[in-house]
């Protein structure tokens, strides 16, 4: 047996059951996979492939290289990009059948001088802000631009294939931004319906409104997050009435982050541990050491003191044990509060939560964070092992240590 150096296991039936369960929620209105930042940590492709399997009819991406690798890996299905830059080109995307987005006429125009010279219609999507105040086109600007499309359309150099807009805090159901954003987002259709636009799909809602908010899914919903098994409203209470359509959907976790501990030593009362000493042992106690660190993405915050009061925990053999002293590059030190496990034992930051182990959303809350970027920044430097199905959390990880690897069914995936 090999040694397994720390890694992450993404669980690919996770991926295809979230993809379902979501398009089951929402239909008759379609699913989008978001899939930018490497699937949000948990790698673009992989990911890409098991939401088509699952039937995901459009997947989205950020930046027009994220794109063209989804269709280097042979991905051929509906692809929205979002966030080109200014002067990059917009003709290897046409070519590649990706849809585009404009936020003003001086991207479409970009769009139309390289359906010009590379004699494609360009698949076009205009974006409005209705009110996150970041991509897209101002309400006052609005009907210049579906007017500059639209005479792009009569010439066939391009057609507008959708209608979209972003959501500002969709993950709090009472909000007021929320009324307001669909209001405006219906009036922005209406002005594009009068300029002669007939877009195929339009579309306004994240994981969070596309659960939440049912009067916002119209064509399609973009799921990045929910996709990936993680709750996008953590502080909505699940429920009868968690959703328009009753309790939260049952999302299965994809990632899982663990190593093997390197070792395990014993301290005495007054030991500091780890960078200026910030933790001192305020009794006999073991520490193990976990090579996972901020170079793989952990987050620095994750000791106490540091971003919060509490320190996020790490699940060795089968107890939490939390983070001690500063998180370093590469490794970080837990408390085994005198337990002496192996060396080779699995440390499991976190997971789907089956098994006693932390989530994702646990580490956010120690690191005062989003979970969207704990799984996503630490998508970078560990190995990602994909399985189908499979228990992610083991007990052991490494040669040289006891096994029993707990089963694969216990894990509350997909049946
Ligand atoms: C990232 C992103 C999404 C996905 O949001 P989630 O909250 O992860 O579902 C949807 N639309 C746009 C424009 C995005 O940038």
């Amino acid at each position: 047996m090999t040694l397994a150096r720390a890694e992450i296991v993404v669980d690919l039936a996770a991926i295809r059951h979230n993809v379902t369960t979501l398009a089951e929620r929402v239909a008759p209105a379609l699913m989008m996979t978001v899939v930018k930042a490497d699937g949000y940590g948990h790698g673009m492709v992989e990911v890409a492939r098991a939401a088509r399997e699952a039937g995901a009819p459009w997947l989205g991406v950020a930046t027009p290289d994220e794109a063209l690798a989804l269709r280097a890996a042979g991905d051929v299905g509906r692809l929205l990009c979002w966030l080109s830059l200014p002067g990059e080109a917009v003709a290897p995307l046409l070519e590649a059948d990706v849809d585009v987005t404009a936020y003003d006429v001086v991207e479409l125009a970009a769009v139309v001088d390289a359906a010009r010279a590379t004699g494609r219609t360009a698949r076009l999507q205009l974006k409005v802000d209705t009110g996150l105040h970041r991509g897209g086109s101002t309400v006052a600007d609005w009907p210049a631009l579906v007017a500059a499309a639209r005479a792009a359309e009569v010439d066939g150099l391009v057609r507008v294939t959708g209608v979209w807009s972003h959501f500002a805090a969709a993950e709090d159901p009472d909000h007021p931004a929320n009324d307001a954003q669909e209001q405006v987002f219906r009036a922005a259709l209406a002005a594009a319906e009068e300029a002669g636009l007939a877009p195929e799909v339009r579309h306004l809602a994240n994981s969070a409104a596309a659960l939440l908010r049912s009067s916002a899914r119209f064509d399609l919903v973009r799921c990045g997050i929910a996709s990936y098994g993680i709750d996008p409203a953590p502080d909505v209470p699940d429920g009868p009435d968690a959703t328009p359509e009753g309790p939260k959907p049952g999302l299965v976790p994809a990632m899982t982050v663990q190593a093997p501990l390197v070792l395990v030593k014993a301290l005495a009362p007054g030991d500091g541990v780890s960078y200026g000493h910030t933790w001192t042992a305020d009794r006999a106690t073991t520490v193990g050491l976990v090579p996972l660190g901020y170079g793989d993405g952990v987050p620095r915050h994750a000791a106490a003191g540091v971003g919060s009061d509490a320190a996020a925990e790490v699940l060795v053999d089968g107890r939490r044990r939390p983070v001690r002293g500063r998180v370093c590059m590469d490794q970080l030190m837990v408390d085994l509060d005198g337990d002496t496990p192996p060396a080779g034992t699995a440390a499991v930051l976190f997971g789907p939560g089956g098994q006693g182990e932390p989530t994702a959303l646990d580490w956010a809350r120690a690191c005062g964070t989003i979970d969207y970027e704990i799984v996503t920044r630490v998508g970078a430097r560990p190995r990602r092992r994909y399985v189908d199905g499979a228990a992610p959390v083991a007990s052991v990880v490494a040669s040289g240590a006891t096994t029993g690897a707990t089963s694969a069914s216990t894990v509350g995936g997909p049946a």
